[in-house]
């Protein structure tokens, strides 16, 4: 039996913009603060939570980058080169990534999104494990790893389990056991909802309200069984309102260039990453968008001082990002710009994660990155030593 109970919550895509005027878990959990993130999506952001470590540390930026020799995808490379006539349709996209996922023994998060099926080849994904596991990110120590190693009774839940409300109520039946010292909760819907209604204000509000109850709940049901509770809820990055959409692939239309032939770009909402093949191409295509006022190229000196710099280009050898609320689109996550979205610079104000706990945490707290050591300092697995930056 356990006699305290520390409960850690990741909430995806819980923005300091969207709580810090909402009483969200006010009364439980009142040190509350904003977290800088990372640059880049979930993919990027959790992996800095779980290992404290930043992404050119862990080397993880976003799902798909270039295949440095071996690509999973080449076993499928004879499909792919058919013509897009054939094969870009539903059917086969889902076929291909059931067999991708099935012969790479993919286990993390996997999709396909809108990547032409001609581009797989070339291109390799970072989340092939399962990251909240032991081992789930092969390279760096994660804090499933540091818990599993010092032997601290512990359960995770995450999406591959159930949705939120299944995962609460999962986690409530483990707290009235007493079993475990510490609890990670990892809920994926606020995303998908902010996503959808980062236009309605009044109804994020509802629907963080929601979550409050339900977290708050967890709470009392860990006081009932624990004699001491701390709770600590953090997202992984923010959420900010689409205020106008890019149409990264009509500005590039009028170049005597294009792709796949004179180079490959990767169009995320909110960053579009490129590797060049034809001489010329890259003055082409960096002149041609340099041009553009709402998003800017980011040299070696900016990813450098992100921590994102990768060497080997891996994530783009040329990466333009958008500014806060302007949305890729077309682009492959979507024909469309969502109501909300994320992975602007770390500094744009919506970029910010939400920060919020049930005691005072001290200074030292102010990135994503330093959780990690937070959470392993409350489980008892180091003791409470600044935060090395
Ligand atoms: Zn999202």
């Amino acid at each position: 039996m356990e006699s305290e109970a520390n409960i850690f919550v990741l909430i995806d895509a819980l923005g300091w913009e969207w709580v810090k005027s909402h009483p969200f878990l006010e009364s439980i959990a009142p040190y509350r603060r904003r977290l800088r993130s990372v640059l880049g999506y979930s993919t990027a952001a959790i992996p800095s939570i779980l290992t404290g470590l930043y992404p050119e540390q862990h080397g993880r930026l976003t799902l798909f980058h270039a295949a440095n020799g071996s690509s999973p995808f080449k076993r499928l490379s004879w499909v792919c080169a058919m013509p897009p006539a054939l094969t870009e349709n539903r059917y086969v996209r889902h076929a291909v990534k059931r067999i991708a996922r099935r012969a790479n023994g993919f286990e993390g998060y996997f999709q396909l999104y809108g990547v032409p099926l001609r581009y797989l080849p070339s291109l390799d994904i970072c989340e092939k494990r399962d990251i909240y596991q032991p081992g789930g990110i092969p390279g760096v120590k994660s804090i499933f790893d540091s818990l599993t190693e010092h032997r601290v009774p512990y359960a995770a839940y995450c999406y591959h389990q159930g949705d939120d409300r299944t995962l609460a109520a999962m986690m409530r039946r483990e707290l009235s056991r007493r079993e475990k010292k510490v609890y990670f909760l990892y809920l994926a819907q606020i995303d998908a909802f902010l996503h959808e209604n980062a236009d309605n204000p009044a109804a994020v509000a509802r629907f963080l309200d929601g979550y409050s109850e339900m977290l708050s709940e967890l709470h009392a049901e860990a006081a009932r069984n624990y004699e001491r509770v701390r709770l600590c809820v953090f997202a992984d990055h923010g959420m900010a309102p689409t205020v106008a959409t890019l149409d990264v692939k009509a500005i590039l239309e009028g170049l005597p260039f294009s792709a796949p032939r004179d180079y490959l770009v990767l169009l995320d909402s909110t960053m579009a990453r490129f590797w060049f093949f034809s001489p010329g191409a890259r003055e082409a295509v960096v002149e041609r968008l340099a041009r553009e006022r709402r998003g800017r190229w980011l040299g070696e000196e900016d990813l450098r001082s992100l921590r994102a710099w990768f060497p080997d280009r891996r994530y783009g050898e040329e990466i333009f990002l958008t500014e806060q609320g302007v949305v890729i689109a077309p682009s492959f996550m979507g024909v469309n710009a969502a109501k909300g979205m994320h992975g602007f610079h770390p500094d744009a104000p919506h970029s910010y994660a939400a920060f919020m706990s049930s005691e005072e945490v001290g200074s030292d707290v102010q990135e994503i990155t330093d959780v990690c050591s937070l959470m392993l300092t409350s489980a008892g697995v180091i003791s409470g030593a600044p935060v090395p930056r």
